[in-house]
């Protein structure tokens, strides 16, 4: 029952800026003066309009979007995007192609092959942690889309680079690390985020489409997955998550404040090198199974007491930084272990705070 605010270092839902909820706070019950909550307020009243409108013109602001791209709004989260995608762009030729770098391109790949047939462009790896030379991979060249996960929030895998597929339209999630990176917005097909990491409550997945993909969905894409119809519809084809949208559109408002992407790609560099750094100066005592050429600088697994990880150590470790105020450090259930999440509202300081924890921590329990 702290009313002061934790350390929160969890994957998601995560952490918002603090501005942004005390601006939220100060308008709930009545938003610019109108004795209406936005929650209570019409999704085609000229305040939500003009929130909607907003929240597009910042995506676009923000990653210099050009014009040809479309910028939407739907629900379903990243789960539904991953079978709206297959229905909007598969039907070109019946097939895609799919980069598996961990759970989530999995699970991306698995909605899709209901949808059509799934070339896997390298044989999916046991252990996720390494990204195979981009030389091996067995591109086709009839496939409607090559996809991959731009950064894996369960494993901590990232691409250092985007893929080159020789004119295949590229499809992106970018759920975990949009708006934490500068990148050419014109090298893809269609890039995809749900906002519950770095840019806003759950409830509410971004969509940017370059517009010539439009248009060719399938004829079983139900209406709220249909982006041409979305598109067409201005994200307000039906009721959209408002709030969610409303409380997104501060965030991106924050990000510009704070300096734009490129200097949340400069907090998040400075605060990513300062973690790993204390996992190498550990001596492994401290250990991250992934690649240094791929390691994320947003989700950052590690393992506690040596390479494999002491179970009843990391127990303790979470269990003494909650004495800290430091919460959601546990990794995801299926890889176990510790993970911090460093998303745009962590601030360096949150993670030196992190990071002097571990050190105390490691001075009392390596044996
Ligand atoms: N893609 C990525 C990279 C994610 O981290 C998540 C996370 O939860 C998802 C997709 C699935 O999103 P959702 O839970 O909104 O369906």
């Amino acid at each position: 029952g702290s009313s002061q605010s934790a350390l929160n270092f969890g994957a998601g839902p995560a952490k918002l800026p603090r501005e942004v909820l005390t601006e939220v706070q100060k308008e709930i019950i009545s938003y610019q003066n109108s004795g209406m909550s936005l929650m209570e307020m019409s999704h085609r009243s000229k305040e939500y309009s003009q929130i909607n409108q907003s929240a597009q013109n910042n995506v676009r602001d923000l990653l210099n979007v050009p014009d040809n791209y479309k910028i939407m709004f739907i629900q379903g989260g990243g789960l539904g995007a991953f079978a709206a995608v297959a229905m909007n762009f598969m039907n070109r030729t019946g097939t895609a192609d799919y980069a598996v770098t961990g759970t989530w391109s999995a699970k991306a790949a698995q909605e899709a092959e209901k949808y059509g047939t799934v070339n896997l462009v390298f044989p999916k790896a046991k252990k996720p942690g390494k990204i195979p030379d981009q030389s091996t991979w067995t591109l086709n060249p009839e496939a409607s889309y090559f996809y991959y996960c731009d950064n894996e929030t369960v494993d901590g895998v990232e691409f250092p680079y985007i893929p080159e597929t020789h004119g295949v339209p590229i499809v992106a999630d970018m759920s975990s690390n949009i708006m934490t990176r500068k990148f050419d917005v014109s090298k893809f097909g269609c890039i995809f985020g749900g906002a519950q990491k770095n840019i806003g409550p759950a409830g509410v997945v971004v969509v940017i489409v370059r517009e010539d993909l439009l248009g060719n969905a399938m004829k079983i894409c139900p209406t709220v997955f249909n982006f041409t119809q979305v598109h067409k519809e201005n994200s307000v084809l039906n009721t959209p998550a408002t709030f969610s949208v409303y409380v997104m559109e501060k965030v991106l408002k924050w990000i510009k404040e704070s300096g734009g992407v490129e200097n949340m790609e400069k907090q998040s560099q400075r605060k990513s090198d300062c973690l790993y750094g204390a996992i190498t100066d550990s001596n492994t005592f401290y250990s991250c199974p992934i690649d240094e050429n791929c390691r994320s600088r947003i989700n950052i697994p590690f393992r506690v007491g040596g390479p494999q990880g002491n179970e009843e150590l990391e127990e303790l470790f979470l269990e003494e930084a909650e004495k800290r105020f430091m919460y959601q450090l546990k990794g995801h259930r299926s890889v176990g272990g510790i993970r911090a999440s460093l998303y745009n509202a962590i601030s360096y300081e949150d993670v030196a705070l992190l990071v002097k924890f571990m050190k105390e921590f490691q001075a009392q329990h390596q044996k």
